[in-house]
């Protein structure tokens, strides 16, 4: 009897040649390979008399070999094979290449099952290398390669489907009795096969239905564990303890009269659920979702202060340098303004620190110095600096909080889907101050829209905020893909608009012109990818000369770069030629103009991050993409864009346009290819929430789902490796 964990090795019909393709496929145990699943199916169930095969057809016959013959060709010497094969209707040649063997295969006198595809040689019809086996009885179930549905999988060198359905058959056969893991009242309410079933079937199904039913219950299965482990967590989290932070209203409401605006009903009421979340007494696990521009970077900063307020400490953490220090300007001047016009408000010490630095504004003597690592790590220990704004210098192990109350993490889909759990757990477990068993609130904020299917799932453990509008008096940013012989007229458009008083963006995929020697096609297409430093040259040089044209890419020092983005900001500097540096966060209302080259390398989730830099104030604003791509796949992304009202319509349009895998930013998320495929299927999403959100309410500790909790205990201990 064979176990999932029985090495492949150790079975006898598997050749060690065999074992080795195996390995490379990263088979090695029975569970491995039977989880190879079938990529599709060919239909050779029917079985057809000889004499009334047509061309063309997908067909299976059973017959009697009458002659087999082995010889080779003239010119290539290969080896050819021809059998006859006749039956009760009439008789067909069958032919094979290069398999000299199969004349010691098919034996004249033999029944036989041939499955292929008929074709035509000369008006007669004939049976190029057809599958074949022998028929030892007439039922179904018996054969592998002929006479039913026949499985096809994912192939690589030295594995074909001949070979698996092989190996597969027999050891299914000889296969230990598995152990359901979903609960019997979900199978059968969902209409389920049981998991004994099912894996058989879904290598040698009997139709097609079946095979549907039997990969939605793979997909399910795994989208059910994944909504428990969520729900779960949500669970632990509401069980943990978290510093309680009780709102000062009036704080609050004297901080808004002050903002230079008002905050629009979305920014309240995401600010509500925030502060309602850090008066708890468990750790908060929220997503503020809003759109670029739409103005999450202030209630960031509101809910730092309101923690703050309380005595404690909020760590305010972005994905770039280039941002910290935006943001860090952004509170100062907040807090500039405040203590004008309420000179007697509360403002609590501000500090940043990335890898090449660190800063302390102290607003009530309004002065600012940079001191060094180890004197503002002692602050951040003694508790003296109460919000930290940093990269992720801020989880290093020689940062240490006094009491931390709130981890606020800025655009924290770049941070990577799979550190996600890090992030909420580890990350902010690192900045865990003295008390052993408090964790801070946990605040994230993303400008990349997720899909609801994705919501309802990978991200199921959140709490979501939704800023779903932008600041009032911002106008559509007219969206414009530019062909080459308009370039022209492009830069004179942007002259025109930056003579008028605005400033403007060009994006470049690279920074250096390419330095390969183009021998190849791919090299060709590389050289011609713009390059910041080329565009700078050209721009600055030829096109704009009386104009301030600088550059920024990530080669350039920390210093440098706060320099230019500094002078930017402060409209010192017209025309900024940089790379994706700009791509998140960035935040220069007077710039109208987002131009970018080679926009075919960009994501769309990146194209529609570099156009949300403008459109921030009150002028009209443009996006002018160019490409020299002319594919269409390069057409429909570009016209996405150029259509996309709404990060979230363009975020549903990207999922199906790049799938799940793709689109989530990284090949692997942990979960199995059907159910990355179930991710794109509300119906059965909504299903495995339902489920899960059903057992856990009847049975919190799965006493009464031994298996199902043994499951999802393996299933945790995965995610978490990961
Ligand atoms: P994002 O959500 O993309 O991070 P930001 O927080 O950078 O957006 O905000 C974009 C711009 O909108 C900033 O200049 C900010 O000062 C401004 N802003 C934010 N909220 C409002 C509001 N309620 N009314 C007007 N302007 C606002
Ligand atoms: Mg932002």
């Amino acid at each position: 009897m064979l176990t999932l964990g029985t090495p492949l090795s150790r079975i006898a019909f598997i050749t060690p040649r065999f074992l080795k393709s195996l390995e490379k496929l990263g088979l090695r145990t029975v569970q491995d390979l039977i989880w190879h699943f079938p990529s599709r199916y060919e239909d050779f169930s029917q079985i057809y008399n000889i004499g009334d095969l047509e061309p063309g057809q997908h067909a299976t016959i059973c017959g009697l070999i009458k002659d087999v013959e082995l010889r080779r060709s003239f010119r290539r010497r290969m080896a050819i094979v021809e059998a006859v094969i006749e039956d009760e209707t009439g008789s067909i040649k069958a032919v094979w290449f290069n398999q000299p063997y199969l004349k010691n295969t098919l034996k004249v006198g033999r029944m036989m099952n041939f499955s292929g595809k008929v074709g035509i040689s000369e008006s007669e019809i004939y049976l190029p290398h057809p599958d074949y086996e022998l028929t030892t009885s007439s039922e179904r179930q018996e054969t592998k390669h002929t006479g039913r549905l026949v499985p096809i999988y994912p192939e690589t060198r030295g594995l074909t489907s001949r070979a698996l359905r092989f190996i597969v058959q027999p050891i299914l056969k000889n296969l230990e009795t598995l152990r359901e893991f979903l609960p019997r009242e979900i199978l059968a309410s969902m209409n389920f096969p049981e998991i004994n079933e099912a894996i058989q079937n879904i290598h040698f199904p009997l139709n097609v239905e079946e095979v549907e039913q039997i990969k939605k219950r793979f997909a399910f299965q795994d989208l059910f564990l994944l909504q428990l482990f969520n729900l779960e967590q949500k669970l632990r989290l509401a069980r943990e303890k978290a510093p309680q932070i009780k709102t000062d209203i009036e704080y609050v409401r004297e901080i808004l009269g002050v903002l230079p605006f008002e905050l629009t009903t979305s920014q309240k009421k995401s600010l509500w659920e925030i502060i309602q979340d850090l008066e708890k007494d468990h750790p908060m696990n929220r997503l503020l979702q809003g759109d670029v521009g739409s103005g999450k970077t202030v209630i960031a900063a509101l809910s730092a202060l309101i923690a703050a307020r309380n005595g404690f400490q909020a760590a305010f953490m972005a994905p770039t340098e280039v941002l910290v220090n935006q943001h860090f300007k952004t509170m100062k001047e907040l807090f500039l303004g405040i203590a004008k016009k309420k000179p007697e408000s509360y403002l609590p010490p501000l500090g940043l620190l990335t890898a090449s630095g660190a800063k302390i504004f102290f607003p009530e003597l309004n002065s600012e110095s940079g001191p060094k690592k180890l004197e503002i790590q002692k602050k951040i220990l003694s508790g003296e600096v109460k919000i930290m704004i940093g990269t992720h210098a801020l989880i290093q192990k020689t940062v240490k909080f006094n009491n931390l109350g709130l981890v606020i993490i800025d655009e924290q889909h770049r941070f990577g889907v799979r550190q996600r759990a890090e992030l909420v757990g580890h990350e902010a477990r690192s900045m865990k101050h003295e008390t052993r068993d408090i964790n801070p609130h946990l605040l994230s904020m993303s400008a990349t829209p997720i899909p609801r299917t994705l919501m309802l799932t990978v991200f199921g453990d959140l709490d979501i905020s939704v800023i779903d509008e932008l600041p009032a008096g911002r106008k559509n940013i007219v969206t414009k893909v530019v062909a080459p012989e308009n370039r022209n007229q492009a830069y004179g458009f942007i002259k025109a608009q930056v003579l008028s008083g605005r400033q403007a963006f060009v994006i470049c995929p690279r920074i250096e012109k390419s330095e390969m020697r183009q021998e190849t096609w791919k090299d060709i297409n590389m050289a011609e990818v713009k390059s910041v430093k080329e565009e700078y040259e050209k721009l600055s040089q030829k096109i704009f000369p009386d104009l301030k044209v600088e550059m920024l890419h990530g080669q350039m020092k920390a210093k440098e770069k706060e320099k230019i983005m500094n002078e930017f900001r402060d409209g010192k500097i017209q025309i900024l030629v940089s790379t994706s540096v700009v791509e998140v966060g960035v935040d220069v209302p007077n710039a109208s103009i987002m131009m970018i080259e080679g926009s075919d390398r960009f994501g769309l989730a990146q194209l529609y991050q570099f156009r949300g830099r403008v459109g921030r104030g009150e002028h009209q604003s443009f996006c002018f993409l160019f490409t020299d791509s002319e594919g269409e796949t390069t057409r429909k992304r570009l016209e996405a864009i150029v259509k996309a009202k709404s990060g979230f319509e363009l975020a549903e349009v990207d999922l199906k346009i790049r799938g799940p895998g793709e689109f989530l930013g990284q090949s692997q998320t942990g979960l199995p290819d059907l159910a990355m495929r179930g991710l794109q299927d509300l119906n059965l999403i909504k299903a495995s929430r339902e489920a899960a959100v059903k057992v856990l309410k009847t049975d919190p500790a799965l006493k009464k789902y031994r298996a199902l909790k043994e499951r999802l205990d393996e299933f945790s201990r995965k995610i978490h490796q990961e």
